[in-house]
């Protein structure tokens, strides 16, 4: 569908199969879509059971279709009942230019209800080449793509930035499951592997890692969410992924604005997220007076340039409020540029802690945590605190079978941690868990975190 709408100058909009009731009314009522399809597999007979439910709410949609297996576009119009659409569509497509909208893209959701961005088919389509440019991708690569494809990660990073070198797409499956995707790695003899970095984390973890050969992997991409130091230099050394690329972005600017390259130093490869990508423009602003800050010091990350999305979908007051007048996405996201252009990521704005009048950034604890041999997953945030405002949280999960089995307490954590780091920074409260609320694209959801810790502490 990628595709066969971009030709005819349709808007896609991907959505989750996951979704739940009125997680798709917002989907469908918000962008006022018209055609919902469904590719074989999918959970047809739940949404359209749902979608019977929200009918009243959803307008707009007008044809919802169910392929039984996969079809030619010709044969699906047929089918469908849309053979009259062919017309309509060889007009838009003959009226088509750069900037024609292609995608209307859901945000993540990871700090609260997913956000439409419009997208353009150059925005996209360029983005894609920039990436795959950026892991040297060419014809003789094949590509494993197990991040979902509704969202830009696989949409862009995976799909465009691969068919735009060139290369060949491996999908190991519908939904992420590790054992699968390092087999298809092997039997396919991928060359480059992607993942936000608890898909790394949960195969490295895989009793049986030993035994899959993944020789064939020289790069891939790790994304989505802060890359921790310690996960980036395992997946180099036991993945073979030497050229590994760490690339960070947001889907309103189609998504990538920064990567890595095999060119960096391997300190700034596992530490940052490189480089500016061509043809965009990049700027740190505090984030009260806006003025442009001094290499090294922490403020928001703004970008300027082809990527940036044309707005939300319908919502003049919020793209106002993301993109400002002279055209940089105000990214939300707290980092330092040094001297040499190398970024920083330091956390969301929403995230930093203020404990006691101090700024605490989540993020640096975080990778001081990681770097616990006992410690496989991590996420610092603050909870409400009468006597200093906020104090530091932390959920943990220890590395299961496979790796550094260890056995560790809250207090022998907070003990190595104040070893390392001053006082103010260990966080107060510790709590071991077996997984972290996430979105489906494996991205860690902090508030809903606070939310439960915050209840817990009461
Ligand atoms: P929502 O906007 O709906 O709350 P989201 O911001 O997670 O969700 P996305 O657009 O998918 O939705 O993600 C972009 C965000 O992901 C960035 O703003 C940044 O906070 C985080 N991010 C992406 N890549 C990286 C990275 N390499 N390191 C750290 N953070 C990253
Ligand atoms: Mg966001």
């Amino acid at each position: 569908m990628q595709f066969a709408t971009a030709k005819v100058g349709a808007v896609l909009v991907s959505m989750n199969p996951a979704y739940q009731t009125t997680e798709l009314e917002y989907a469908v009522a918000r962008c006022g879509m018209t055609h919902l399809i469904m590719s074989p597999g999918w959970r047809a007979s739940d949404y359209v059971g749902m979608l019977q439910s929200i009918r009243a709410e959803v307008p707009t949609l007008r044809h919802v279709v169910l392929l039984g297996s996969l079809l030619s576009w010709h044969e699906f119009l047929e089918r469908s009942g849309m053979a009259g659409a062919r017309e309509a569509a060889r007009a838009r497509a003959a009226g088509m230019d750069l900037h024609t909208p292609y995608n209307i893209q859901y945000t993540s959701g990871t700090t609260g209800r997913p956000k439409p961005a419009l997208l353009s088919q150059h925005s996209v389509l360029n983005n894609g080449y920039m990436i795959g440019r950026g892991c040297r991708l060419g014809p003789a690569d094949r590509v494993c793509i197990p991040v979902p494809l509704f969202h830009c990660f696989g949409a862009v990073l995976g799909n465009l930035a691969t068919l735009a070198t060139g290369g060949t797409i491996v999908f190991p499956g519908a939904s992420f499951d590790p054992a699968r995707t390092l087999a298809a790695v092997q039997a396919e003899r991928c060359t480059s592997l992607l993942g936000v970095p608890t898909m790394f984390i949960r195969e490295l973890e895989l009793d049986n890692f030993g035994e899959y050969r993944l020789d064939s992997l020289r790069t891939g991409i790790m994304a989505g969410s802060p890359c921790p130091v310690e996960v980036m230099r395992r997946v180099q050394s036991k993945m073979h992924m030497s050229e590994v690329t760490i690339c960070y972005g947001m889907t309103e600017t189609s998504p990538v604005s920064f990567q890595t390259s095999i060119q960096d130093p391997i300190e700034r490869r596992v530490s940052t997220v490189g480089h500016i990508h061509p043809h965009l423009e990049a700027k740190v602003i505090d984030p009260v007076t806006q003025g442009i800050l001094a290499p090294g010091e922490v403020g928001e990350l703004c970008v300027r340039g082809y990527s940036v999305m044309q707005g939300y979908y319908d919502d003049p007051e919020a793209t106002a409020a993301a993109v400002d007048a002279e055209g940089w996405m105000h990214s939300g996201d707290l980092v330092t540029l040094d001297a040499e252009g190398y970024c920083n990521i330091v956390g969301r704005m929403k995230d930093m802690v203020i404990r006691g009048g101090e700024n605490l950034y989540p993020r640096e604890i975080e990778e001081l945590l990681h770097s616990h041999p006992a410690i496989a997953e991590v996420n610092v945030f603050g909870v409400a605190d009468a006597r200093y405002g906020e104090e530091l949280c932390a959920w943990v999960r220890t590395w299961c079978a496979g790796l550094d089995h260890a056995s560790v307490s809250e207090d022998d954590i907070r003990a190595w941690a104040a070893a390392r780091v001053s006082r103010h920074k260990v966080p107060r409260y510790i709590k071991f868990v077996h997984s972290f609320p996430q979105t489906l694209s494996g991205k860690p959801q902090k508030y809903l975190m606070r939310k439960q810790a915050n209840a817990e502490l009461g």
